[in-house]
Formats: structure tokens, C-alpha cells, sequence
């Protein structure tokens, strides 16, 4: 089959959070399968600052936006180890830009526009490059659009009729709402917009399109896409998710072993893997330690949290717990930039416990994997969490996750009591309530754990054998697709 991908961002490109990671490794782990895929993603100004190898492929597109017609470029790459092409669509007035959505916080006032110009301008590459696309994988809100465009404005094509859709939600807390006078940016039929298409409560929304017009859905962990077609998860959109059931799956996503294991990473004070794990994660995590300017010592649990400061991530729960927590003999690393008010916050835990918390307010790739290697722990206590990538990369490093029970975190991560001990299957600490009491006593748990060695070595060792490569995830894409070509056929 030939399979188009198109996302917001993608790695090593562009990348804000886990989208990015899928959509550098998942068209990579789905030509290993025997299929040709290519990648879509917006030319930002931090492709050009990440300095890849991209050749302009000659293409001048002509997209109408609105009442306009704005010029786009194709410029074209690969994705690192592979023969899958990237096509990067340029128009500097959209993505020459500090940030991918957002500048302090804010949501660009363009948002609708740059997303229309990018949609289309995929569709009119893919025409104009020949691709013939069996299927449209598309990634969130941002993506939202192809399916509708393809049963309407692009219908008439018959270079584009056989090809189907899937949506993949990877959080549906973004949706792409606009004001419903954006709608003539689309270039769509104003039918279009009511209650069974395009509108939600008065707005458009770029992500209900989707969730109506694609052939097939999915998320990105089974857990997920039940939590979604309930009222408290479904952000206003269970409703037509429970309708859509018989087309919705969860995928748990993989991640890209040469990028995230031990044994791989350039960026590692020393590389390790199972055999190595104790002296590897020793000579990381003193690196670490020194690195983060808090004492080097072998014997203090040093726990982590990574990703974006946002509520969603619990940080909430870890500002109710943090003086309780710290009391005690850990330290602590964060590494995460996001909204103020979390980095005043962490911004005075470290300045109260200057000897036992670091924090890097801050974007850094490299230190990510640093902390991944160097830590004991990794805490995710996510309010919900649609896969969460950072609990799969500490099991593959070795690092204990510490996960509240939702979405992916439940589905990726087994909780340490005598019946998973006795089995081998615990690999980390799952606590149920999203409270900060209930945090506390798992964090608890965490620390007596801590000093029984040998229970905390085979949750170590049972993390980093626990198989979250890509290749079993692709596969199931791949049934996806063939469904969507039966039914089109
Ligand atoms: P989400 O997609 O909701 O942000 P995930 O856990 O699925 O959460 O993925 C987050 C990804 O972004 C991980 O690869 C994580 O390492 C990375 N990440 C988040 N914040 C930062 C940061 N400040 N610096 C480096 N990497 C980060």
C-alpha cells in the first residue's frame, strides 16, 4: 500500500511533544512492513534552524485560502536510517515563525489559516508529485480537514479516488476551534457547518471534522479510546465517538529503539544495556548529579519528571506533594517549559531545596535522554495521559515509572504488588486517584521499595526486557489500512 502521513510536527524536524515522536518513527516502522510511506509536516522556521539535508524539489504550489492565493514550496528530506521521503511545505508568512502554535502561550491568531494552507497545500503535492495514496494518515486536529476535503472539493480527482483516511487522536483536549467566520477560509461549503459535520458549539472544529469524515479513527492506547466515549474524557465529543465505536481502535504507540535505548544514545555519559545496567545507570546518574550541581551520591533516590508544563501533566499534584516528598533523603530533576505559573513554581522548589531539586526550564532533546539514563525514578502523575511516550522511555532505561492509572500510563505500566512481583510482570507504581494523597502514598511505597535492592533490581530488569519497539504497533496500522481499502473497494 502506499501511505501518506501528515502531522503538525515530527521528529528530527520539528517537535513539541509525542506527536512528533510517531510521526518520525511510525512511516519509518511502516515501510520496514514492505509499504511505501512518505511524510507531510509545515516547514517551520525550527526545520531550517535543525539544519537537515533538504533539497527543493522545484514544486511552486497555487493554494487558495479564503479569498487568496498563497504560494507554497516543497522542500524534501528523508527520515534518518530510512528511504522515506519528508516533503516540507514552506510559506515563511505561516511557519517562519519562534514557536509551532503558540507564541508566549498564545495560540496564533492564524491558526485556522495556516492549518487550511498546509492541508490543501498536501493535497495539491500529492497530486503534483504522482503519489497516488491508498490511505491519508492523518494526526490530530491539525490534519483534521483531509478527509472532508477529500469526499468534497477533491473528489473530482481520480488520482486521489481511491485513497481513504484515518484520524489518529493523539489528545483530544486540542481540538482546532475557530470562530465560525473562518469557516470561508476553508474553502468549504457552508452546509457543511451544523451539528452532524463541522460544528461544535458554534465554532469549527477541525478535529470534529475529522472524527466525522475519516473512514477509520484511532488512538493511541486502548485505555484511551474507551476513557474518550465517556462525558468526563470526551470533551464534549463522546457522544459522536460512542456513535463511531465500531470504527475506533487503540493503538499503544512504540518508540523508536535506535533513538531511545541506553545502548544507542551518543548523548550517554556511558551506554548500557541489560547486562551493563547496573555500572551504566551508576555512572549516568552520577553524571547527572553533577551535571544538576546537586550532590553526587549514589545511594539517594533520584527521581524525574519530564514534559510540557501543563496541567494535563499533573504538576499540580506534584506542587501539593513536593514539601512532604522532600523532606525526606531524594532529589529531584525536572526538565519541561510550558505555563508560568508551573515555572515559578519549580523555579522555588529549587530555590528552597537548592541541594535537592534541579530544574531546566527549558526545551533540550539531549538532556531528556540524559535524565532518562540518570534517574531512578521517572514520576508521570498525568490527570489522563492518551499513551505518554516518557513512561516507555524510562522502562527501556531502566528508570521506575510512577504513573496515576490513565490512558496509556495503565496500559504500559504494571503495578508492584506481591501477585506482579511473584510473576515478574511489575515494572513500576500505579496509583489510582488523581489526589495528591494518593501520590503520596505511592511515592511512599516508591521509597521502601527503594531500600529492598533486590525487588527494586527486578523492576529495573523487567522494564528494560518489556518490548515497546514499533514493529508490533505498525502492524496494526497496517490492519487498519487493508480495512479502509476493503471497504472502499
Ligand atoms: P505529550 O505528547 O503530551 O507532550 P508524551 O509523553 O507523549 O507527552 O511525549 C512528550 C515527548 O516530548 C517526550 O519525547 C519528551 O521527552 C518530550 N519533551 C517534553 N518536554 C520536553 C522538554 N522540555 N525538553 C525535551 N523534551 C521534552
Amino acid at each position: 500500500m502506499n501511505i501518506v502521513f501528515l502531522a503538525s510536527e515530527g521528529v528530527p524536524f520539528a517537535k513539541t511533544g509525542g506527536l512528533a515522536d510517531v510521526a518520525g518513527a511510525l512511516p519509518r516502522a511502516v515501510a520496514a512492513l514492505g509499504h511505501q510511506t512518505s511524510l507531510f509536516l509545515p516547514c517551520y522556521r525550527r526545520v531550517w534552524d535543525a539544519k537537515p539535508d533538504l533539497v527543493g524539489t522545484g514544486l511552486t504550489l497555487q493554494i487558495p485560502v479564503g479569498s487568496q492565493v498563497v504560494e507554497g514550496h516543497v522542500y524534501e528530506s528523508r527520515l534518518p536510517g530510512s528511504n522515506v521521503p519528508v516533503y516540507l511545505i514552506d510559506q515563511p508568512s505561516y511557519f517562519d515563525r519562534e514557536g509551532l502554535y503558540q507564541h508566549l502561550g498564545k495560540d496564533f491568531g492564524d491558526n485556522c489559516e495556516r492549518f487550511v494552507f498546509f492541508q490543501r497545500a498536501v493535497l495539491e503535492a500529492v497530486l503534483a508529485l504522482g503519489l497516488r495514496p491508498d490511505v491519508f494518515h492523518c494526526n490530530d486536529w491539525q490534519t483534521g480537514l483531509i478527509p472532508v476535503y477529500l469526499k468534497t472539493l477533491y473528489r473530482r480527482y481520480p488520482e486521489l479516488a481511491s485513497a481513504g483516511t484515518l484520524l489518529t487522536i493523539h489528545n483530544l483536549a486540542y481540538q482546532g476551534l475557530f470562530w465560525h467566520w473562518d469557516m470561508p477560509i476553508t474553502g468549504l461549503d457552508w452546509s457543511l457547518f451544523h451539528h452532524r459535520a463541522l460544528e461544535f458549539h458554534g465554532h469549527l472544529s477541525f478535529m470534529k471534522a475529522g472524527l466525522v469524515f475519516a473512514d477509520k479513527l484511532s488512538t493511541v492506547s486502548p485505555t484511551y479510546a474507551r476513557e474518550i466515549q465517556t462525558p468526563r474524557q470526551g470533551a464534549g465529543l463522546d457522544g459522536l465517538l460512542r456513535e463511531r465505536r465500531g470504527d475506533l481502535r487503540g493503538i499503544v504507540n512504540g518508540i523508536d529503539v535506535q533513538a531511545w535505548t541506553p545502548r544507542h544514545e551518543p548523548m550517554l555519559a556511558a551506554p548500557y544495556d541489560l547486562e551493563t545496567v547496573e555500572h551504566g545507570k551508576a555512572v549516568n546518574k552520577a553524571w547527572l548529579q553533577n551535571r544538576a550541581g546537586l550532590p553526587v551520591r549514589p545511594d539517594v533516590p533520584l527521581f524525574a519528571q519530564i514534559g510540557r508544563l501543563d496541567p494535563q501533566k499533573g504538576w499540580d499534584l506534584l506542587a501539593e506533594t513536593a514539601d512532604r516528598f522532600l523532606e525526606h533523603d531524594v532529589q529531584l530533576i525536572v526538565l519541561g517549559t510550558g505555563h508560568p505559573k508551573y515555572h515559578q513554581l519549580l523555579e522555588g522548589l529549587a530555590n528552597r531545596y537548592p541541594d535537592k531539586v534541579w530544574a531546566y526550564l527549558g526545551f533540550s532533546d539531549e538532556l531528556a535522554h540524559q535524565i532518562e539514563a540518570g534517574a531512578d525514578v521517572f514520576l508521570m502523575p498525568s490527570l489522563f495521559e492518551p499513551c505518554g511516550l516518557n513512561q516507555l522511555y524510562s522502562l527501556a532505561h531502566g528508570t521506575v515509572p510512577v504513573v496515576h492509572a490513565t490512558g496509556g500510563l495503565v496500559d504500559t505500566v504494571v503495578d508492584l504488588n506481591p501477585e506482579t512481583f511473584a510473576d515478574g510482570r511489575a515494572t513500576g507504581f500505579v496509583f489510582n486517584e488523581p489526589t495528591a494523597s494518593s501520590l503520596w502514598a505511592t511515592l511512599n511505597r516508591v521509597l521502601s521499595t527503594w531500600t529492598d535492592p533486590p525487588t527494586w533490581r527486578q523492576l529495573v530488569r523487567r522494564g528494560m526486557e518489556s518490548d515497546w519497539s514499533w514493529s508490533h504497533s505498525a502492524r496494526e496500522y497496517v490492519e487498519i489500512y487493508d480495512e479502509i481499502q476493503q471497504r472502499l473497494h
